[in-house]
């Protein structure tokens, strides 16, 4: 083959969104990042390489190529991308991958120009059959450089299909055999079920952000990186029904029967067929016999007949409508049903009206409420599979912090963050393992760090993580692990430590929360609570509902503040909203006086009387 003739163009240049806007090509993989895999691919099939990217340009650079950003503005898509390779590509013929295709064909190039010098195309694209179907990958094409011209025509005119100019120029399909080489990777967990030894450092998940300061670090941007960070816990078991109650399904549960089983009637009534209905004149039916729930019967009513029937019960062959047994009159064995009252199909339920046989009726990442048990029960599912309880260590730092039943001695507090946390924990359903006050002390901080990653999938600390001088936790949490230290643009809770730790081989989640027991709550509520539901495989994420505020709140643009409120109705019956008195974030009584949070974004200024906040409620908050 001749690779001399052939550019390669790595396609690197769009938004990762389904990723969550990470920079796709950079991820880690295989030890690498997946655009190193694409380049080795390609290089032994072509001439030379390039990137199409448009962000993280350096970082691309790095890879030893030239890096093409998009010609046009605003993410046109791969054809801008391959628009910018075109204008530069100093070959016959441009190749072209998208840079999450880790595993692309080792022959690609030579096949797809023996495909194109066949029938002398201008394009030669790839194409494979899976059961039956053909599915063309149009980013994994070899094309002339000197369509360069079409193509920019096609975009200047909002063309951005990627085979939308298809039919200006010759195209030729080529077909491979190996569909799997053509799979590309979308998410994050996708990748990581690929590259199941992959270990993710905090540095490759923030190299993705396009702007990062761990000392002015958004909420956004730091809720962010810890939920790209984390990963589920894969552990599975199965338990009995009612102790699934809490718990988080591991997989789909199907249905194994129609719910409910038979057509069956509403209403106490009279079940009968709909045509003996007149239009406008009452209907009279002979009553010949009654049908119960539960009971078997063998009754079929011809025309001009009905049958009487409780709620539940199976609907009698040949009946398709039920009449409540209050609409109408019984005379002996004759029922009359005034015209209108009913409509054929009234009052029937139809068999597999709440669930088909074979379908779906939970999904796996669903935590089980009480109606899911209900659920389950009517499908008659003993024991359900569920994650495995998440297990979480627990601890409090600060010499100045005194245990419930020790004497306060002076200028000492009690440790209530332990007992908000506990809380907050078992809510949430996991495994707590309390390890009570530790000391500022490197040796203590250091062993009990130690003990709780060799015992717990995360740990939880409050205090030691902001500035003050006595507080070794953050220098011990450093030496154990990947963690970081950022101030977060928020009020309260600046400070907040996070990463992995590691332990004579064991390895956990760490969340060092600021010590303020205010602070503690909002950080755990706004950081922790979605990074521990999602190692445990549920997603629940933080509902905000709209409330207005019955007074002004004077707030600064460019930091999240969370203030304790009250929701109420106001007089019109409206949810209101009033910030509860002193809001500092060591006064614990302000959060217990509350019903909710009232979350002021990053954009918000000063908010009006009567102006709409987003406010989150604690009840019903897990
Ligand atoms: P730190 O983040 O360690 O500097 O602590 C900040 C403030 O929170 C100090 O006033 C501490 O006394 C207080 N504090 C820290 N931990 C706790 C705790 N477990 N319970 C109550 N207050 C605490
Ligand atoms: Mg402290």
């Amino acid at each position: 083959m001749n690779k001399e003739s052939i550019s390669g163009l790595i396609l690197a240049g769009g938004r990762g969104t389904r990723m969550g806007h990470v920079d796709k090509g950079l991820q880690p993989f295989g030890g690498t990042t997946m655009v190193a895999h694409v380049l080795a691919r390609l290089e032994p099939q072509v001439a030379t390489l390039a990137i199409n990217a448009n962000r993280n340009l350096d970082t691309y650079a790095a890879c030893g190529v030239p890096v093409w950003p998009d010609d046009t503005p605003d993410y046109a898509g791969p054809l801008a991308g391959l628009q910018a390779g075109l204008r530069r590509c100093a070959t016959t013929y441009l190749l072209t991958a998208p840079c999450d295709s880790p595993f692309l064909p080792a022959d690609l190039a030579e096949r797809l120009l023996d495909g194109l010098r066949a029938i002398d195309a201008d394009l030669a694209v790839a194409v494979t059959e899976e059961n039956g179907r053909r599915q063309v990958h149009p980013v994994f094409c070899l094309l002339k450089a000197g369509l360069e011209p079409v193509l920019s025509a096609y975009l200047d005119g909002g063309g951005r299909r990627m085979d939308g100019w298809y039919p200006q120029i010759r195209v030729t399909e080529v077909l491979f055999d190996d569909a799997d080489a053509f799979r590309n990777i979308n998410t994050l967990d996708e990748l990581r079920e690929l590259d199941p030894a992959r270990v993710p450092r905090l540095a490759d998940v923030v190299s993705c952000l396009s702007a990062y300061d761990p000392d002015a670090l958004p909420v956004r941007d730091a809720q962010r990186i810890i939920r790209e960070f984390v990963a589920p816990v894969r552990a599975t078991e199965m338990v009995a029904l009612r102790a699934a109650l809490g718990r988080v399904l591991a997989a789909d549960i199907v249905s194994p029967i129609d719910v409910p089983a038979h057509d069956n009637s509403a209403m106490d009534g009279f079940a009968l067929r709909g045509a003996d209905l007149p239009a406008d004149a009452p209907a009279r039916l002979r009553v010949i016999g009654t049908v119960y729930a539960g009971r078997p019967f063998d009754i079929s009513p011809q025309p001009g007949e009905c049958v009487r029937i409780m709620t539940g019960a199976v609907m009698p062959a040949g009946c398709d409508s039920v009449v409540p047994q209050e609409f109408v009159s019984v005379d002996g064995d004759t029922m009359t049903i005034a015209p209108g009252t009913i409509r054929p199909g009234d009052n029937r339920r139809l068999a597999g009206e709440d669930l088909k046989a074979g379908s779906a009726a939970l999904r796996s990442g669903k935590i089980v409420r009480p109606a899911d048990l209900g659920l389950l029960a009517s499908l008659g599912v003993a024991e359900v599979p569920v994650q495995r309880r998440l297990r979480v260590a627990f601890f409090s730092t600060g010499d100045e912090l005194r245990s419930i039943g020790q004497p306060l001695d002076e200028g000492c507090v009690y440790d209530s963050n332990r007992y908000t946390i506990y809380g907050m924990l078992q809510r949430l359903g996991c495994d707590l393992i309390d390890m009570g006050v530790v000391r500022d002390d490197p040796q203590a901080l250091e062993q009990a760090l130690r003990d709780a990653c060799e015992n717990a999938d995360a740990i939880i600390t409050s205090g030691g993580v902001s500035v003050g001088a006595a507080d070794y936790t953050k220098q011990i949490m450093a030496r154990l692990g990947d963690v970081t230290f950022w101030k977060i643009g928020m009020r309260p809770g600046r400070p907040l430590a996070f990463g992995r730790i590691t332990s004579n081989g064991r390895s956990a989640f760490l969340f060092g929360l600021p010590g303020n027991p205010v602070a503690v709550m909002v950080s755990f509520y706004f950081f922790a609570r979605d990074a521990l539901l999602r190692m445990m495989g549920a997603e629940a994420p933080l509902e905000l509902v709209r409330a207005r505020s019955a007074a002004a709140i004077r707030k600064k643009p460019g930091r999240t503040e969370y203030q304790r409120g009250i929701l109420a109705r106001g007089a019109d019956g409206q949810p209101t909203v009033t910030i509860t008195g002193s809001q500092g974030s060591g006064i614990l009584r302000s959060m217990s006086e509350a019903n909710c949070m009232v979350v002021l974004h990053d954009e918000q200024g000063t908010v009006q009387a009567g102006e709409l906040v987003d406010v989150l409620l604690f009840e019903g908050l897990i």
